[in-house]
């Protein structure tokens, strides 16, 4: 397999992909694309490990989505997952304050995050964010996210499906927090500013899977593939030769997810 893109943030173990599972990941592998599956709560967790240990090209993220606190964090089970070879991050992790009913819920949801960067610390490995203000306090996620990583600062951390100002952008990426954007960008005009900015060695690339797929196919399922538009709408906006550039974005991929670069044939 002659690797081409890292798909950092999909999900192809949801029932979306019931039908063709093992042809969308047949074609991830004809297309050169490696995939990095994440777990939303335990059921899902394990789900993405199983895929993982069956396709060499499936990587998985194991951990518990911050809207899903109620359900709990079992951390015995949750480090035996991590602790699988195919396991390169903890996450989907963070804060989600966009559907919040009671301010309580906060409270909950910094506390599942935590739990998430001890298990990161103690297995090595990144934690994967999910970051998402409500619509009345844009930056207050991010802010409060920062900060808790801030009394963390051996946990390294990629912010998925970025989403915040070009100030918040320069504080997460001063942190050494990686930014990836999905197929949103190829239609919405509110990334354009951080992706310009953002220093090539800290941009990774994602599809999230089966959401938000980029145009020409919007509106329809994702699949880890469609890489390919966001990777060429990153260059269009950066001014840069999309070749070069998915061969820098994957080498930050192994760079931050710790794989080694030999182990499949990338040529650079
Ligand atoms: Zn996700």
């Amino acid at each position: 397999m002659e690797v081409k893109y890292f798909d950092i943030h999909a999900h192809l173990n949801f029932k979306d992909f019931d039908a063709d599972r093992e042809e969308v990941i047949a074609r991830c592998r004809e297309e050169g694309v490696l995939v990095n599956n994440v777990g939303t709560d335990l059921v899902t967790s394990r789900e993405v490990v199983e895929l993982a240990d069956a396709h060499e090209h499936l990587y998985a993220t194991v951990g518990a989505h911050p809207t899903d606190w109620k359900k709990g964090f079992d951390e015995k089970e949750f480090h035996t997952l991590a602790a699988n070879s195919k396991v390169i991050a903890i996450g989907e992790c963070g804060l989600d304050y966009y559907r919040i009913k009671d301010e309580s819920e906060k409270a909950e949801q910094k506390k599942l995050f935590v739990q998430h960067i001890a298990l990161a610390c103690s297995v090595g490995k990144p934690v994967m964010l999910h970051i998402r203000d409500s619509a009345s306090k844009p930056g207050l996620a991010y802010a409060d996210v920062f900060e808790i990583l801030t009394r963390e600062p051996g946990v390294r951390a990629h912010a998925h499906f970025f989403a915040g100002s070009w100030d918040i952008a320069e504080r997460y990426l001063a942190r050494g927090i990686t930014l990836s954007f999905t197929g949103v960008i190829t239609f919405a005009r509110g990334y354009d500013e951080v992706i310009r900015k953002t220093p090539q060695n800290m941009l990774l690339t994602e599809t999230d899977a089966p959401f938000v797929a980029p145009e020409p196919y919007r509106g329809k399922r994702s699949e880890p593939c469609y890489v390919r538009e966001v990777l060429a709408t990153l260059a269009e906006l950066r001014e840069e030769d999309p070749e070069e550039l998915a061969a820098a974005l994957l080498h930050n991929a192994l760079r931050v997810l710790a794989l080694p670069a030999g182990k499949f044939a990338i040529d650079k």
